[in-house]
C-alpha cells in the first residue's frame, strides 16, 4: 500500500501516530453536494493548534481515504499491520474513521490486536472539520489527550477505545445509536472508560488491566463467511431458511428478541438445528441494546439450549459479527469455537 506519511510535530513529551482513514471527520461536498473523503493535509489547516500539541505527531494517511461504509477486511487488516509495524516507535494511536461502521472496526481492531497494552484510539466526527460547528478538532484533541495520557510512564489506557462526544468507551462495547446528534455512541452494556470535563474522569475499575509484559501480536486471517439474521414477526420461512442453509456460511448471529426469544414454530427450530448438525455456528444476540440474553428464561428460547444455539450474553451485533469473522478465521477445533464464542476474548461481553 502507499499510504501518505506527514510529520505535524518532530518533538513532544509523547509520540502518536495518527491513521487516517477517511469518514465525515476530513469530508467535503462535491459537485452534486454530497459528502466526500478528502486528503489530511487540509485537516492541519483547519486545526493548526495540532502543531503546538507537545506530542511528536505523525500521520499516516489511507491513500484513497475512505467511507466508513466501505469498511472491509482489507481495510481492519491494513490498520493493525499499520499498528504492528509503528508499534515499537509510538506511546499510542488515534485513528480517524467514520462513525457508520466505527463499531465495527473497532470491535474487530480489539481481536486482532492481542496483547495489546498501548492505546488505540477511533475517533471521528458527525460534521467536517471545515465547518464552523463541527465536532472534528474537539473529538481529535481528546482523542490525542487519551492517547498519550500516562502515569509513572504506564499508559493509562492500553486496549481500544472508541472515543467521541466527551466520552471514552470501550471499543468492542460500543454502538453507533443516533446518526443526527453528536452523541452519537454509547456502551449500553459497559461503563464509559473516562468522561472528559474540566479534568479526565478515568474509570479505572473499568479500563483493562495493563500487563507490562504483553507483546503485540496480529492476528489477521479472518473469515467472511458469517451472516447475521434479524428476526421479525411474521418472518417467511423461505428469508429465514436461505440464510441458514446457505452453504458457503459457517456462522450466524441470530439477532432475537428481548432476552434471546425466537418465534417457536417447528419450521424454525428444525430450520436451525439442520444448519448446527451440518457444522455452523449460530450465536444469539439481542435486538435490545441493554440487557443480556438469557436462553431457557421463556419457552421461546427453551429448545436453543436443547439443538446447540450459543448464548452471546450482552455482546453486542457489531463485537458479534466481527468476533465471528474472527474466531472463525483463526480456530478449527469446534469445542474451542464455542468456548471462544460464549465468554469473553477481549472485554467485549460479561
Ligand atoms: N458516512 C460517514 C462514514 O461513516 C459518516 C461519518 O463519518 O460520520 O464514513
Amino acid at each position: 500500500m502507499n499510504y501518505k506519511i506527514v510529520n505535524i510535530n518532530s518533538s513532544g513529551n509523547r509520540s502518536i501516530l495518527i491513521i487516517y482513514t477517511g469518514g465525515t471527520f476530513g469530508m467535503v461536498r462535491d459537485e452534486d453536494g454530497a459528502l466526500t473523503p478528502f486528503n489530511f493535509g487540509k485537516v492541519v489547516e483547519c486545526i493548526p493548534v495540532l502543531k503546538n500539541l507537545n506530542l511528536k505527531l505523525t500521520v499516516i494517511s489511507f491513500p484513497i481515504p475512505i467511507d466508513s461504509s466501505n469498511v472491509g477486511i482489507q481495510d481492519w487488516k491494513n490498520m493493525a499491520y499499520i499498528i504492528e509495524e509503528n508499534y515499537m516507535q509510538y506511546d499510542g494511536f488515534v485513528i480517524l474513521h467514520g462513525t457508520d461502521t466505527m463499531a465495527y472496526s473497532s470491535s474487530m481492531l480489539s481481536y486482532m490486536l492481542k496483547g495489546l497494552n498501548k492505546p488505540v484510539i477511533l475517533t471521528g466526527a458527525q460534521i467536517p472539520i471545515g465547518s464552523l460547528r463541527s465536532d472534528a478538532r474537539e473529538n481529535l484533541i481528546a482523542a490525542l489527550e487519551l492517547a498519550s495520557a500516562e502515569q509513572e510512564g504506564i499508559p493509562k489506557i492500553s486496549e481500544v477505545g472508541l472515543y467521541f462526544n466527551y466520552k471514552l468507551l470501550r471499543g468492542n462495547r460500543s454502538q453507533k445509536l443516533r446518526s443526527s446528534t453528536f452523541a452519537a455512541f454509547d456502551s449500553e452494556n459497559y461503563p464509559p472508560l473516562a468522561e472528559m470535563g474540566i479534568n479526565i474522569a478515568f474509570n479505572n475499575s473499568a479500563l483493562k488491566k495493563h500487563n507490562t509484559k504483553a507483546n503485540l501480536n496480529v492476528s489477521a486471517t479472518l473469515n467472511p463467511n458469517i451472516s447475521l439474521l434479524k428476526l421479525f414477526p411474521g418472518m417467511p420461512q423461505h428469508s429465514a431458511s436461505a440464510i441458514l442453509s446457505e452453504s458457503k456460511t459457517r456462522g450466524v448471529v441470530l439477532e432475537t428478541f428481548g432476552s434471546g426469544n425466537t418465534m417457536k414454530f417447528e419450521w424454525f427450530t428444525k430450520a436451525l438445528k439442520e444448519a448446527i448438525d451440518r457444522g455452523k455456528y449460530i450465536l444469539n444476540v439481542s435486538q435490545c441494546v441493554g440487557g443480556e440474553v438469557q436462553q431457557g428464561k421463556y419457552e421461546t428460547s427453551k429448545m436453543l439450549n436443547e439443538i446447540g444455539v450459543l448464548s452471546g450474553n450482552n455482546i453486542t451485533t457489531e463485537a458479534a459479527v466481527t468476533k465471528m469473522m474472527f474466531v472463525l478465521g483463526t480456530q478449527t477445533d469446534k469445542d474451542k469455537i464455542r468456548r471462544m464464542l460464549t465468554s469473553p476474548i477481549a472485554g467485549e461481553m460479561d
